[in-house]
């Protein structure tokens, strides 16, 4: 086969197909290949019919078909699945060459891929891919990382195929070694959180205000106009008016439990690894274990007895307006500690990150898209070294005018009852997070109590003092 392809593809599942018909339309010849070959004819004689796309039954035939420096992408199973391609390339590929990783890899993974390859003079990429096959087929933020001397032979194809935000592409260079994956971890981390405040609202709206299913439908399409206007809050508009053929609402009808693959469940990780208090995607994904306890919370629902008043008898009208301003403020929340992750993240790996050009890559493409990430890019355009998105003036401003609504949903949801966690762990970090004094100096003292840990006083910064609290031994 001569060399006439610009890029092969390995992995021919939902995300694989989408990518390589999507870089087709972009003027780039792919080379589709897939363990299980069979799929290769399929979907040359199916899906990339009447397309430039060539296909490849083995590794070798593959690689010859590629132009130099060759260009490897696997989107497949992350995890061993990738390790065991990587040994299968590597006799076949020349110093120079790239392999890309385009799945949901850990980026701890992605980090020692870079550097064993590295070695073998192979430059490797781990790239976080967005928007699923919607996002696949027709843009997807893409999120580049790894060995950096690879980006240039492949900016054009990743800028190319991903989506564009005011016209930007939403790919740009992340970083070096797992830099690409973490943001992509991040990323899904917010999402988790994007969606329990969703879910919060929705549960107020329901239980709180007794409001129809076509009413809140309404309600989030208003949203949808102004500085909520996003992908998740335009779905969940069209979720909520959505009819079974029986002419009820389907969204009654689906079990509360909710499904995880894990991306929010590592960021997670990676917040209390690292220390910072990313509280909301914390409390999001316990939300989602808890609602899988379906039948534990059927039996205790029977038992552990709320609080008598179970709805909310004020304006209603007044209280809608307060949810949807708690969720604004929430939401800024978690994006500010989504960033603050990301800034000790590479404060640890000394990743360059340009956390404008990341809100940027997260602008269109993805499920967390939004008009409120064209304001944290203004926000990071204005300083590059804004050391935390609720210092910026717009955002600082923007709570300001939210936190007397928040206040009164969260005080009003924990006297009726309807659980909040994502709206009422924002606003306790906001309290905590503008608190120059917090009760921490009790814990030292206990601390020095029970374990003769030692304290610091304020008055003698950097020197640690033991005291015999009891007085005696
Ligand atoms: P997938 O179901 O995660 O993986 C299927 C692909 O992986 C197939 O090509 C399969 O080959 C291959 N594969 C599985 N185990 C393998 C092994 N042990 N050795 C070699 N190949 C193996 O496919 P997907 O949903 O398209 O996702 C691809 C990647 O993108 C994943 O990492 C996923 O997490 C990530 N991702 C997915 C989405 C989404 O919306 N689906 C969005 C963003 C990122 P066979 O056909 O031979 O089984």
């Amino acid at each position: 086969m001569s060399q006439q392809a610009d890029i092969a593809l390995i992995g021919l599942a939902v995300m694989g197909q989408n990518l390589i018909l999507n870089m087709n339309d972009h003027g780039f010849v792919v080379c589709a290949y897939n363990r299980t070959t069979e799929k290769v004819h399929q979907f040359l004689a199916n899906e990339a019919k009447g397309t430039k796309v060539i296909g490849a039954t083995s590794l070798e035939e593959m690689v010859a078909s590629l132009k130099k420096p060759r260009r490897v992408m696997m989107l497949v199973k992350a995890g061993q699945a990738v390790d065991d391609f990587i040994a299968k390339l590597l006799p076949l590929l020349e110093k120079g060459d790239i392999i890309i990783d385009g799945g949901n890899s850990e980026y701890q993974d992605t980090q020692r891929r870079t550097k064993s390859l590295e070695e073998k003079g192979i430059y490797f990429v781990g790239s976080g891919v967005s928007g699923g096959e919607d996002g696949a087929r027709y843009g997807p933020s893409l999120m580049p990382g790894g060995n950096p001397k690879a980006w240039p032979h492949i900016k054009s194809i990743f800028q190319s195929i991903s989506a564009k935000a005011d016209g930007e592409p939403c790919c740009d260079w992340v970083g070096e070694d797992g830099a690409g994956h973490f943001v992509k971890m991040v990323h899904n981390g917010i999402e988790y959180g994007d969606m329990q405040l969703i879910c919060e609202a929705y549960q107020l709206m329901k239980d709180a205000l007794g409001m129809s299913h076509d009413d809140m439908s309404k309600e989030f399409e208003e949203w949808n106009k102004g500085e909520l206007d996003s992908f998740l809050i335009e779905i969940t508009k069209d979720i909520l008016k959505f009819k079974d053929t029986d002419g009820k609402h389907l969204v009654e009808k689906i079990k509360d439990s909710a499904g995880q693959k894990g991306t929010g469940k590592w960021t997670a990780v990676a917040a209390l690894e690292y220390g910072i208090p990313v509280t909301l995607i914390g409390e999001s994904v316990f939300a989602r274990c808890l609602s899988s306890l379906k039948d534990e919370r059927t039996g205790a629902s029977k038992v552990l007895k709320g609080p008598q008043k179970t709805s909310y008898d004020g304006d209603k009208r007044e209280f809608v307006e307060h949810i949807r301003k708690a969720l604004y403020a929430s939401k800024i929340i978690s994006y500010a500690q989504g960033f603050m992750l990301l800034r000790e993240a590479a404060r640890t790996y000394n990743w360059n990150l340009n956390y404008g050009g990341i809100a940027l890559m997260w602008r269109g493409g993805c499920i967390i898209r939004s008009a409120f990430l064209g304001n944290i890019k203004a926000a990071f355009d204005k300083n590059p070294n804004l050391s935390n998105l609720l210092l910026d003036n717009f955002f600082r401003d923007a709570i300001h005018k939210c936190q007397d609504s928040w206040r009164t949903v969260v005080a009003t949801a924990a006297k009726i009852g309807i659980p909040i966690p994502a709206l009422s762990t924002a606003l306790s970090f906001y309290d905590g997070y503008r608190s120059e004094r917090l009760p921490a100096n009790l814990i030292q003292a206990q601390r020095d109590y029970f374990g003769a840990h030692t304290y610091e006083l304020l008055s003698s910064p950097g020197k640690f003092v033991h005291t015999n609290w009891t007085g005696h031994g």
